[in-house]
């Protein structure tokens, strides 16, 4: 459970620093289904920041959408800090980024939140079909407590939450300037049996999965969008000399964007779902992204986004790596 005065304390105290530009964190949206990223300018802008189990977003991604246009003669760099509310599993998506010296540690001013798990929006709105008038979303021990137009039902914890909730690691952000409530421990391992499962299947079988499910994809970039390790300022995609990935929706180009970001994402994804969340075609990534994790934690022994001294993956090479792969 989160005390909200004490995590708007903190959002004012960082805002009003002299060297934070904004801290972006969470209000309560428009529907009460999800919560919404908001950003504090000056301490009173804190009063509207939240944290309940609405707030899936992974706000990592906010310090990588900086606008950085080129400068006037004469003009200085901005060089104020972005103070920022993360919960465990986000934070992975910051240190991952300081690894890639995307960021450096002091441009950001983290909030830290010990979390407790989230709930899937996808997941209540099935619950909850239609349009709402007041919906609030509350801890409630080892539940989650809905209440909808008024009526309060309770809801265990793995009927609402996302999988990636089910066997959180790092409940605690990994670095924080200001840890609001008290460490978790993580103590759950991944949980690789779907994927282990799905690997047992003859090759013809996991390509006819794969093509049911990228022909659904609409190119719609959602799923980039979300991604806090999807900050490449050009796109492979939108880069048309030359062209790697043609614009036209079809399997084959859809397969060719779904497989390429998938290997981008190698070594980089944190597992935060956040691009399975936005799919509005429900196209099960994680599972892409769960594999690839899975081979290289078995492969490397490396795990993204949990040592911000570590060398990336891609960018170390170890005598005894495995290299059964080269021909
Ligand atoms: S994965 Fe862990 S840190 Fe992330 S939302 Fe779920 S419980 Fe919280
Ligand atoms: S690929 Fe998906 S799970 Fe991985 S970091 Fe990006 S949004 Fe998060
Ligand atoms: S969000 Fe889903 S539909 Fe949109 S581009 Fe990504 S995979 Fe395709």
């Amino acid at each position: 459970m989160v005390d909200e005065k004490t995590l708007r304390d903190a959002v004012k105290k960082t805002v009003g620093r002299k060297d934070v530009k904004y801290v972006v964190g969470y209000d309560k949206g428009t529907t009460g289904f999800q919560a919404a990223p908001t950003f504090a300018y000056e301490e009173k802008d804190a009063e509207k920041f939240v944290f309940n189990p609405t707030c899936v977003n992974n706000l990592a991604v906010y310090p990588m959408l900086e606008d950085k246009p080129p400068l006037r003669k004469g003009e200085e760099p901005d060089t104020r800090k972005i103070g920022i509310v993360l919960k465990g599993c986000d934070s992975r998506a910051i240190v991952q980024i300081i690894q890639e010296k995307g960021l450096k540690r002091e441009d950001v001013v983290i909030i830290g939140i010990p979390c407790t798990g989230v709930i899937d929006p996808k997941k209540l709105k099935v619950k909850f079909p239609g349009q709402h008038k007041s919906v609030e979303v509350k801890y409630d021990n080892d539940k989650f407590a809905v209440t909808v137009d008024g009526k309060t039902q309770k809801f265990s914890k793995d009927e609402l939450m996302p999988e990636k909730c089910k066997e959180c690691e790092y409940p605690t952000p990994i670095i924080h300037d200001i840890l609001i409530g008290k460490e978790i421990k993580g103590v759950k391992k991944p949980d690789y049996k779907e994927i282990e499962g799905f690997e047992k299947k003859s090759l013809d079988d996991k390509w006819k999965n794969w093509e049911k499910e990228f022909d659904k994809c609409i190119r719609c970039y959602a799923c980039r969008q979300a991604c806090p390790m999807c900050y490449c300022k050009e796109c492979m995609v939108e880069i048309l000399d030359p062209q790697w990935v043609r614009r036209s929706v079809n399997l084959s180009e859809n397969t060719a964007w779904n497989l390429l970001r998938a290997f981008h994402l190698a070594g980089r994804c944190i597992s935060c779902g956040e691009c399975e969340r936005s799919c509005p075609m429900d196209i099960p990534l994680m599972k892409l992204n769960k594999k690839i994790t899975k081979d290289i934690h078995e492969m490397f022994d490396y795990k993204a986004g949990v040592d911000a001294e570590a060398k990336p993956l891609l960018a170390m090479f170890k005598p005894d790596d495995p290299e059964e792969f080269i021909l």
